[in-house]
């Protein structure tokens, strides 16, 4: 996965205050195969790492994570903000009904999501009624006609019941898009949703008469559809259908198959438009509000690492991160009460644990966290308990009998006790080594 190769790739760059050149280099290697393998446009990858690099460069490391998290969370944070960042919703006119159209290539989506999108209106106790104006598509009225059947929303059509499934439906769209409109109007639809007709490619009778339905019926959304599987052909398509109808937001479908959203990302990028919703699936209900996090994790093939690396920001100490960097700055010693604050730190983490396996990094520590358990913590805090104040500044005065003392105090074996006092002692040397500052304090008093 990425993450594994961003951890190879930064193996050696923990305990660096600032990302140089060089070490965003190899990231951005990285993230750019990744973005490509996701589909999305060749332009807008190098754009978009242009922006990382530059980010990256400029910013100082967070003490909670290490280069490669800090490199995945600026790529995130960009991708968020490329795909809308915050989900937008639909406008509604402030005198109903707003009209909605919808536009796309053909086999886009477009007639799905009609019936999808008016069922989910419906849901929310709106009157929706659909329109057919796409009159160029055999069969088309009549597959529209289905899905509002479906979705139990009327559909306003030319001639109803007239075309036959290899004729194709005579009339003016344009008259059909203000008729359909009148028709809301005086029945008392508080939304229109205008499905129009579509071409394989782009062309310019297909983009008229899509420009001429928008202006006839002030079209308050102008939905464009695209299909999350056109891969790198998004771009060329979305400033096509950008210039042609100037859409206002981006419905993304398909999502259900292999492709992982490039095309979101293409679209949102060159055009500046919101992608709104996505659609995942031949059913009614396969239908959802677009959440340009989710689709910036998906994209990135990062699942929970993002959230992780989040938690980890939040959960992590910075101020005990710092006083430990200091301590060894002034070189000085790691002592028990300072693995007692680790252990707390630990503790935070520890409902993490699922999540830390995933973290880049994580890997040569996968045992110890396997192995992990809270109640482990329990008992060395209960041993550290039991140790005098000067035992704790000066672990080598540990000998057998004290050994006994702490084990009985803790009610816990002997062998707990030296299991303990190997594991200090392997953090004090850890510590040591990551005294140069920066980076993650790894998991130094880890149970295992
Ligand atoms: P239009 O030409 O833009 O109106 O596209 P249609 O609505 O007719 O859809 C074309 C084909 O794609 C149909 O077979 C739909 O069932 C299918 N389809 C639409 N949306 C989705 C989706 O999200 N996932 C999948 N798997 N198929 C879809
Ligand atoms: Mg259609």
């Amino acid at each position: 996965s990425l993450s594994d190769r961003l951890t190879a790739t930064f193996k050696n760059l923990r305990g660096k205050g600032r990302l140089s050149e060089a070490d965003i280099d190899g990231t951005a290697r990285e993230i750019r195969r990744a973005l490509l393998d996701a589909d999305v446009a060749v332009p807008v990858v190098r754009q978009f790492i242009a922006a990382v690099k530059e980010r990256a460069l400029g910013e100082d490391l967070s003490k909670a994570l290490n280069p490669a998290q800090q490199v995945v969370k600026i790529v995130n944070e960009e991708l968020v903000n490329i795909l809308g960042g915050k989900t937008r919703n639909l406008e509604f006119a402030k005198t109903p009904p707003t009209v909605i159209m919808l536009a796309g290539l053909q086999g886009a989506g477009k007639t799905t999501l009609a019936g999808k999108l008016s069922k989910w209106l419906k849901d929310q106790g709106h009157t929706p009624l659909l329109v057919a104006c796409d009159l160029q598509r055999p069969n088309a009225v009549t597959q529209l006609q289905v899905n509002g059947q479906r979705a139990g929303v009327p559909v306003f059509a030319p001639h109803p019941g007239v075309q036959s499934e290899h004729e194709e439906a005579t009339g003016d769209p344009v008259k059909v898009a203000l008729d359909g409109v009148a028709e809301a109007k005086q029945k008392l639809h508080d939304v229109v949703i205008i499905d129009t007709a579509g071409r394989l490619g782009v062309d310019e009778v297909l983009m008229t008469q899509a420009r001429d339905i928008r202006n006839a019926v002030q079209a308050d959304e102008v939905l464009f559809v695209i299909d999350a599987m056109i891969g790198q052909d998004a771009v060329t398509t979305a400033q096509a259908f950008n210039e042609g109808v100037n859409f206002t937001g981006v419905v993304l479908t398909k999502l259900d198959g292999d492709a992982r959203g490039g095309a979101a990302l293409s679209v949102a990028s060159v055009t500046g438009k919101p992608v709104m919703f996505s659609s995942t699936g031949e059913g009614l209900k396969d239908f959802e509000v677009f959440h340009p996090d989710r689709m910036a994790s998906r994209i990135l093939d990062m699942g929970d690492v993002l959230t992780l690396i989040e938690q980890a920001e939040r959960s992590w100490d910075k101020d005990e991160a710092a006083r430990m960097a200091k301590k060894f700055a002034d070189q000085e010693d790691f002592t028990f009460d300072d693995f007692l604050a680790q252990m707390q730190q630990i503790r935070k983490m520890g409902s993490m644990k699922k999540l830390l396996m995933m973290m880049p990094g994580a890997a040569n520590m996968r045992q110890q966290l396997e192995e992990f358990d809270d109640r482990q913590i329990d008992r060395i805090e209960a041993m550290v308990h039991s140790m005098t104040p000067h035992e704790r500044v000066a672990p080598k005065i540990i000998n057998g009998s004290r050994r006994a003392r702490i084990a009985r105090g803790a009610g816990v074996h002997v062998s707990e006790v030296n299991g303990l006092l190997e594991r200090f002692t392997q953090a004090q040397k850890m510590m040591k080594k990551m005294a140069a500052g920066g980076g993650m304090p790894g998991m130094p008093g880890m149970p295992g």
